[in-house]
Parts: structure tokens; C-alpha cells; sequence
């Protein structure tokens, strides 16, 4: 294992496992009452971040999957002593729903070079259904990353559509939400 060699994209096979393991976390997300996107951060094979929205329980916007994992592997760094500008120059993210352009800008910002995802967000897409934030020509935002839709793309439809459907009924949003 080359450790601060080049980034080496993993095989298909190997991100389809990847992909698996975030679908069980979207799904996870969708039973404690929020948004059912989850993710995982990989470095040189091993799990690093495991994140899913936590918007609702957090009462915070931008708990997002992806920013709660970024925050694990951010710890992970500073418990492991390593540099984590090296670490997220070979991470590959796997998420469940293309991230949202604030995402996208972050992991822009982290340099992370992959990023592998199921459906489009079309509402708030940073990958290409609203903004192109990891192609675009930012000088002073980070690197310009690959990214990959379309893994498990209708798995992940279903749980969105599973979450709006299930917090749609009658009564206000607000009283729909948890509240245990
Ligand atoms: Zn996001």
C-alpha cells in the first residue's frame, strides 16, 4: 500500500460494495425520521467515515450525510496523528444521493479526488444537476474532482420517495417530525 502515492480510482466491484454498505446507512437515516441519504469516506480500503443526514435530530441545516462523515475523518486524523490533507487526497466518498452544491464545495475545499453516487439531487445537486461545482474553474476552491452517478441509483429514489411520502400527510411538517 503506497501511502502519499498517486490516487488510484478503485474497481467497479469494489465500489458497488462500498455503495451497499451506504444504502444500509440511508436506510438507517430513514427510520430515525430524516432525510435518507448516507455515506462513507474510504482510505486505502478502510472505513473512515460513516455518515448519515442528521439534519432533524441536530436541528441543524447543514448536518448533512456528508458533513458528518467528513467530521469523523477529521477525528479519525487527529486521533491517528496523520496528515489529513494527504488522507482526503485519497478518499473516495460513496453517497447515496448526489451531494447538494454546499456539500460539493466542501469536499471541493478538501481536495478529495472521487466521488461515487447513486440518484440526482435535483433540487440542490452540486454535481451537475444544479451547479457543477466539482468541474467547475474555481482557482481558490479547492481541486476539481471526479465524480460518478448512478450506483443504486433507484434503491436510493425509493427511500427518498419512501421519507416524503410517509412526512407528507395532513398535519404540519413540524409536528409530523420526532419529537421522542
Ligand atoms: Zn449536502
Amino acid at each position: 500500500m503506497d501511502e502519499g502515492g498517486r490516487f488510484r480510482p478503485p474497481e467497479r466491484e469494489e465500489q458497488e460494495r462500498w455503495m451497499e454498505r451506504a444504502l444500509g446507512t440511508a436506510k438507517e437515516a430513514l427510520e430515525n425520521g430524516e432525510v435518507p441519504v448516507g455515506c462513507l469516506m474510504v482510505y486505502h480500503n478502510e472505513i473512515l467515515g460513516l455518515g448519515r443526514n442528521e439534519v432533524n435530530e441536530t436541528k441543524n441545516a447543514t448536518r448533512h450525510a456528508e458533513m458528518v462523515a467528513i467530521d469523523q475523518v477529521l477525528e479519525w486524523c487527529r486521533q491517528k496523528d496523520k496528515d489529513r490533507e494527504e488522507v482526503f487526497e485519497h478518499t473516495v466518498l460513496y453517497v447515496t444521493v448526489e451531494p447538494c452544491i454546499m456539500c460539493a464545495a466542501a469536499l471541493r475545499l478538501l481536495n478529495i479526488p472521487l466521488v461515487v453516487y447513486g440518484c440526482q439531487n435535483e433540487r440542490f445537486g452540486g454535481c451537475g444537476s444544479v451547479l457543477n461545482i466539482p468541474a467547475d474553474d474555481l482557482k481558490h476552491s479547492g481541486a476539481p474532482f471526479q465524480s460518478i452517478g448512478g450506483y443504486r441509483a433507484e434503491e436510493a429514489v425509493e427511500l427518498l420517495k419512501t421519507f416524503y411520502k410517509a412526512e407528507n400527510p395532513n398535519a404540519p411538517k413540524s409536528k409530523v417530525r420526532k419529537k421522542q
